[in-house]
This record gives C-alpha cells, sequence and structure tokens, in this order.
C-alpha cells in the first residue's frame, strides 16, 4: 500500500493544484486525500438548496424530456424534487434516490449531471428513454443539508451539514411508519405512485472503509436487501441490479468496491421498500461524507471529481442495462466472494 500512496503523491505533486474534476485512474480512486484536520472543507462549490432548485429548474424549462415534479415539502417548507424522464408504461422504471443523510452530498451532485446528461437529446439519450422510465430524486433530506435543523451542529468538523432531518429524525430509519413527511411524500407521492421496478439508495459512508482485511480503501460499497422477508426473486434481481453497478466500477478500474456490512430492519430502505413493495432495491455507500462530528468520515474536496464522476457512471450504466435488457444477464455469482467492508463504523 506504501507504493500506492507514493504514486498518488507523486502525482499529487504533479498536478500540483490542478483540480481532479475529470475521471481518473483507479489509483486516484480508493486513495484520494480526505481531510487532515487541518484542510479547510469548502462545501460551497456544493449546490446548496436553492441552487440546486434554480439549476433543475432552468433544465426543466429547455428539455421536453424531463418533467420537473414538486412531491411535497419539507419539514421546514422546502419543495421536495422528483426529476422524471420517459412515461411508457410498458417500459421497465428505475427511481435513484440521493441524500436521504444531509451530510452525504456528492451523490446529489452526480445525480445533477445524470439529471444533465439526460436532458441533452442526444441519439443515443433518445434510445434510453424509449426504453426505460428513469425517476430522480435529488436530496430527499434538504433541510439536513442546509444545517436548517432544530438542534445544534456546533460538535461538527464544517457545522454546516448533518445527517438528521430538521426534527433530528434518521429518515433512512422511518421506511415503515414514514412519520416525517420527507419520507411520508417520499412513499405516497415517488413510490406508491409510480411503482418502480428498481431502486438505486445512494450514500457516503467514512473515508477509512477497506476491502476485507486488506489495507486498501474502497471507493463505494454495496448490498442488496437483506430482510429474511424480502421475496426471493426480488432480492436476486437487486443482486443484478448490484452485479451491473459494481461491473461499472470495477471493470473500468474507476474505482474498489466491497460488500457493504449493513442490518436486516425494515424501517431502512433497502429492506422495507423491497418488503412492502417488492421493488428490488440496491444501496450504493460511496466513499466520505461532507460534514460529521467524526473528523474521519469528513472527506477532503480534491476527492470530489471521482466520487461524483463515479456516481454517475452508476447511474448512466444501470439505466443502461436496464434499457436494453442485459441486465436480465447480469452474473450475480460475484456477491459469494465479494469482500465485506472493514472499519465500516458508518450506517446507510
Ligand atoms: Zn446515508
Amino acid at each position: 500500500m506504501k507504493n500506492k500512496w507514493l504514486k498518488v503523491i507523486a502525482l499529487g505533486v504533479l498536478l500540483g493544484g490542478m483540480a481532479l474534476a475529470t475521471p481518473t485512474t483507479s489509483v486516484f480512486a480508493a486513495n484520494g486525500p480526505d481531510y487532515t484536520g487541518n484542510e479547510t472543507i469548502k462545501n460551497e462549490r456544493l449546490h446548496n438548496y436553492e441552487e440546486m432548485s434554480e439549476y433543475l429548474d432552468k433544465l426543466d424549462q429547455r428539455s421536453e424530456a424531463l418533467d420537473l415534479e414538486v412531491f411535497g415539502q419539507s419539514n421546514k417548507g422546502r419543495d421536495l424534487y422528483l426529476a422524471k424522464f420517459g412515461n411508457q408504461e410498458d417500459n421497465p422504471t428505475i427511481l435513484y434516490l440521493t441524500q436521504q443523510h444531509g451530510n452525504e452530498t456528492l451523490t446529489t451532485e452526480g445525480a445533477l449531471q445524470f439529471i444533465k446528461h439526460l436532458t441533452s437529446n442526444s441519439k443515443n439519450v433518445r434510445e434510453l428513454l424509449d426504453n426505460v422510465n428513469i425517476l430522480v430524486v435529488p436530496r430527499l433530506n434538504v433541510d439536513g443539508a442546509e444545517g436548517d435543523v432544530n438542534f445544534s451542529l456546533d460538535d461538527y468538523v464544517a457545522g454546516t451539514h448533518t445527517r438528521y432531518n430538521a426534527n433530528g429524525i434518521d429518515l433512512n430509519r422511518d421506511h415503515v411508519d414514514k412519520n416525517e413527511p420527507e419520507t411520508e411524500a417520499f412513499h405516497e407521492n415517488v413510490i406508491q405512485k409510480y411503482n418502480p421496478d428498481y431502486l438505486i439508495d445512494l450514500h457516503h459512508q467514512g473515508t477509512q472503509t477497506t476491502l476485507g482485511d486488506t489495507d486498501e480503501l474502497v471507493s463505494g460499497s454495496i448490498l442488496f436487501p437483506t430482510n429474511p422477508d424480502v421475496d426471493p426473486e426480488v432480492v436476486e434481481k437487486s443482486k443484478q441490479l448490484g452485479a451491473v453497478l459494481y461491473n461499472s466500477i470495477e471493470s473500468k478500474g474507476f474505482g474498489t468496491i466491497s460488500k457493504y456490512v449493513g442490518g436486516t430492519a425494515p424501517t431502512i430502505g433497502r429492506n422495507g421498500i423491497a418488503l412492502e413493495y417488492g421493488i428490488s432495491t440496491l444501496l450504493f455507500e460511496m466513499r466520505g461524507m461532507a460534514d460529521h462530528y467524526y473528523e474521519d468520515y469528513v472527506l477532503g474536496q480534491k476527492s470530489n471529481g471521482y466520487l461524483i464522476r463515479q456516481a454517475v457512471i452508476s447511474l448512466e450504466e444501470t439505466a443502461q442495462a436496464i434499457a436494453d435488457g442485459s441486465i436480465a444477464e447480469a452474473d450475480t455469482s460475484f456477491w459469494d466472494t465479494l469482500p465485506e467492508s472493514s472499519y465500516n463504523r458508518s450506517s446507510e
């Protein structure tokens, strides 16, 4: 591992202050710089709520393919957005959900780039949308992402973003009761209304998660529904979705993926949504967070580029595999040997 770090340092010196905004080799993918305790966390580079709203509105005005919907309001009255592409009942539907946890930001940046890509009206995109319906909920926890909450963030590294919603509730533990306005609206006005076949729930974990017992840091971790009452056929399709995502990242040398170690509780979206609706779900945890009270969870912004790119690739490739039907041939046997995450102190 020392060699790898040296390579990273050497390349870092070569590149100097250049922002790593473009896809890079796997050298960067898992071992990008993280917060060291003295780096300034510049979260203003991310889209805040107002900027995200303006961005989505602008794309909606320009694009015929995009149908932007407000499907509810947060505790603090912010609109919740759903970006819809394709509206053909016979086509399969995939739903992408980001930022149930307000401090897990880069998944949303990836989702916004994906949405922009789908408004491009290129031949490839038109063909894609002829064969799959794509729904994107970018940032469910809009209040936590603004730090606009009814509790103090004084003990956070940056003090700008929190996992919890305004009431201090973890939205990804509210998928059975649906007590919070964000989860209630998501279930009633997105899931129950559009009946997706697939859901990818995107999150971020700490920066120090490793591949099994090795000291190799991972760029992400994945897991299918593990509640024992989920229909085995739903689980198998979830594993296929995971296979497509895994191959899109690993086969291109873009990153290193481990198997997430997660619980079986139905209150977690990955489990509860598979259980209640028979939707095939996948959890995708990317590396590092915008803010946390654990310093080693917080990612320096130098790693943002490759992680956003990793999110975009995984969204594009999973949508493509569903559109062209190749997902049905995805080999799920890799799950049996995929090393589990180690030093995994985070929870989805
Ligand atoms: Zn999360």
